[in-house]
């Protein structure tokens, strides 16, 4: 008991020094203190480099619908969300966290930070030349819990045909189990209010930017020659 109080003494006394040396940095001249300090602090989101050229998802994703995805539709979701976290003093450590606390969050700091993570995920589990069934590690998951690819697709191609306007099509690790489902907008399965919450494994952009140019209004077309892109290897290490 004698210790704890000892303790509980130390860090009192810790407390109000830290407090004196906040109150005199507080003096400062505001500017210098709200431009250098909170900015160093703050968690941004940055931009993936994309893995290949516009055209290497060519056919089934022609190369000026991946140039306007990636340098205008996400670049500007990306500078939108770091003017978010700056004019509101968010102070995230990382993407889990900003996520984890998602219903608290503006609607410019959710919309725009789901855009930024989302695609950036989105483009790393595609790659040209791949083949359009599940391999590997991912392969044995999706047939252990689905019973077959074929009914993985069909599911998956459900959840994200039945995605009313624009959104996502999931499949996500639930703590070791797999599930699919669809979120609204930008909204991913990390966000606390997501209908569908895990670690995204597969994520697909239903938005018609993601396709209009070439499929128009056929959803359905674009979400059969998508399994073409589907990267199974990246995306067999987000398994829990
Ligand atoms: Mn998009």
């Amino acid at each position: 008991m004698e210790n704890q109080q000892r303790r509980k003494f130390i860090k009192d006394s810790l407390k109000l020094s830290l407090g004196l040396a906040a109150a005199s940095s507080a003096m400062k001249p505001l500017s210098v203190f709200a431009g250098t300090e909170d900015k160093a602090d703050a968690f941004q989101f940055s931009q993936v480099a994309l893995p290949y050229s516009y055209d290497a998802l060519s056919p089934y994703i022609d190369a000026l619908t991946m140039e306007i995805h990636y340098t205008k539709h996400h670049t500007t979701y990306i500078k939108n969300v770091n003017e978010a976290i700056a004019a509101e003093h968010l102070t995230f450590k990382n993407a889990t966290d900003f996520f984890a606390g998602a219903s608290k969050l503006s609607a410019k700091a959710r919309n725009n930070g789901g855009g930024a993570w989302n695609h950036n995920f989105f483009w790393q589990i595609m790659k040209p030349g791949s083949s359009a069934e599940p391999t590997g590690k991912l392969a044995d998951a999706i047939n252990g819990t689905f019973g077959s690819s074929a009914k993985f697709k069909e599911l998956f191609t459900q959840a994200a045909i039945g995605r009313f306007g624009s959104g996502w099509a999931w499949l996500v690790d639930d703590h070791g189990t797999l599930r699919i489902g669809s979120t609204p907008n930008q909204d991913n399965p990390l966000m606390d209010i997501a209908d569908v919450k895990g670690t995204p494994i597969l994520g697909l952009d239903v938005w018609e930017h993601a396709y209009y140019l070439k499929y128009q209004n056929k959803r359905n077309e674009y979400i059969a020659a998508w399994w073409n892109t589907v990267n199974w290897e990246a995306a067999a290490k987000h398994l829990v």
